[in-house]
């Protein structure tokens, strides 16, 4: 499932679909009911002719862009509320965000079943949310997490890069320079997640980045850690002017 506006992380999804399944098929859907009030839903990059182009050459065997009209036509109401999951961190910044994915992504499995999907890791929150509908509502499908593609700069590809720029796009390298620091103290030994988070702050906070979140959390949940004594993840959702990003790596 993608939103379109495809790059390499979403090409890295078809590859490995590719290496692993006969039959590989993408969906393209700005799904309206995962963007919030005063979100970016109509400015959102749509370009589907060039994300044709971009599948095919990834021999991709089919394509699902459905309209909203057919995704939701009028009286469609049942939404899955994932639970306590999706309720922190991203679901605390967009609070309906969560039960628009997961609705979404139960829908496109029921259209087009699948034996396995794949998801990126950028989305790691959503790689949880997903997980615990997969196995609280027996959907048939094994799940496959794919690591995050970066650009030269390190900066994790994402449609919304396409909204910033220059001045912000370099602003906004600090994200993931700030995550590669963290990732530096941690391999220099250092175990104070809140040591790590407010390095991170401050990098942040003197690029010109506002803060959504940094947050430490035990790696394959959503749970803060204050000790880095097992795997966990560092999360961080900043502001480049208007536009939103997120990003995150794994301290192990
Ligand atoms: P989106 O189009 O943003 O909804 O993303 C569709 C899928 O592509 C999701 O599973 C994302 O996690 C994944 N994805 C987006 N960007 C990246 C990236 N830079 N690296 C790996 N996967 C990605």
């Amino acid at each position: 499932p993608t939103m379109g506006a495809l790059h390499a992380g979403h090409l890295s999804l078809v590859q490995a679909a590719r290496d692993e399944c006969d039959v590989v098929a993408a969906t393209i859907f700005v799904n309206p009911t995962q963007f919030g009030a005063g979100e970016d839903l109509d400015k959102y990059p749509r370009q589907l002719e060039l994300d044709l182009e971009k599948l095919a050459s990834e021999s991709c065997d089919l394509v699902f862009a459905p309209s909203a009209s057919t995704m939701y036509p009028a009286g469609c109401e049942t939404k899955i509320d994932v639970g306590a999951v999706a309720r922190t961190l991203e679901g605390e910044s967009r609070p309906t965000h969560f039960a628009g994915v997961a609705t979404v992504v139960m829908k496109l499995l029921n259209i087009l079943p699948a034996q396995f999907a794949y998801f990126g890791r950028k989305d790691y929150q959503q790689t949880l949310v997903i997980q615990r509908m997969v196995e609280d509502l027996n959907v048939p499908v094994e799940l496959r997490f794919c690591p995050i593609v970066r650009d030269p700069d390190g900066m994790a590809m994402s449609s919304r890069n396409a909204y910033l720029s220059p001045q912000e796009r370099e602003n906004a390298s600090q994200i993931s320079a700030s995550l590669r620091h963290a990732s530096a103290l941690y391999q220099q030994g250092e175990r104070s997640a809140e040591v790590i988070r407010q390095s991170i702050l401050e990098r942040l906070a003197a690029h010109d980045l506002r803060v959504d979140y940094v947050s430490l959390v035990r790696d394959g949940t959503v749970e803060p850690v204050q000790q880095l004594d097992a795997p966990s993840v560092v999360l961080i959702a900043a502001r480049a002017g208007k536009t939103r990003l997120i990003d995150n790596t794994l301290l192990k």
